[in-house]
């Protein structure tokens, strides 16, 4: 499972899905694109534009499946809430993996019933520009670094030996690319091409977005 607000989708979050599919042979990739995510300010554009910006941005992939549960969900879209439907639909023994970026991981202990999550899926986390591993014992609270300490995996694939419950860090192609920085090029009429697919580009630029 890949979350995000997607707004928009780019290669960071493609490259994250693709390279992260290879090292812990995940048998396919959900990203899900966020209702009304609770953890932040809301995106610029409509669930329903971003919902098609991720769906151009992965037709070409087989592995990739586009999840449109929490843009349909009335209220916050909590990561645990999701993690829970997708324990139910996959059984309890398969094993599932939440992929998060090094920023989004640094915030995780102020997410809704995190500590359940770890009962849900294992944690895989991708290294992100500004964000080195080197410096995350001081950002993370303590809490947190408590659990990423007690669960931390050596081996990405010891993720196939149990459903759930372990951390993992990633190795991953620095890629500083954001969705922030996108939108702020598109509103100074600046061009993000080659930052994210073609046609997500063209999609934003015939529907006149964050302009
Ligand atoms: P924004 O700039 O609007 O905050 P974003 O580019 O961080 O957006 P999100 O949709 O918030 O994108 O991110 C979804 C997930 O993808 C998060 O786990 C985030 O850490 C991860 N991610 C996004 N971009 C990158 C990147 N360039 N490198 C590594 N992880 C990334």
């Amino acid at each position: 499972m890949l979350g995000g607000t997607f707004d928009p989708v780019h290669f960071g979050h493609l490259r994250l899905a693709e390279e992260l599919c290879e090292t812990l042979k995940l048998g396919e990739v959900r990203l899900i694109p966020s209702g009304t995510p609770p953890h932040r300010s809301s995106p610029r554009v409509a669930p329903e534009h971003r919902l098609a910006m991720t769906r151009l941005a992965t037709a070409d992939n087989a592995r990739f499946k586009v999840d449109e549960r929490e843009i349909h969900r009335a209220g916050p879209g909590y990561t645990f809430d999701t993690l829970t439907e997708l324990r139910g639909e996959a059984g309890t023994a398969c094993p599932l993996v939440l992929l998060l970026g090094a920023d989004a991981f640094l915030e995780f202990a102020t997410w809704h019933r995190w500590h359940g999550i770890f009962g849900l899926a294992h944690i895989a986390i991708a290294h992100r520009p500004g964000f080195p591993v080197e410096r995350w014992a001081e950002r993370m609270p303590q809490p947190l670094a408590r659990e990423y300490t007690a669960r931390l995996m050596q081996q990405p694939l010891a993720t196939h030996l149990q459903p759930a419950g372990g951390i993992v860090v990633v190795p991953f192609t620095a890629l500083d690319i954001s969705a922030t920085a996108i939108r702020d090029m598109l509103r100074a009429g600046a061009s993000p091409r080659y930052l994210l697919p073609a046609p997500v580009l063209d999609y934003i630029q015939s529907h006149k977005l964050y302009t």
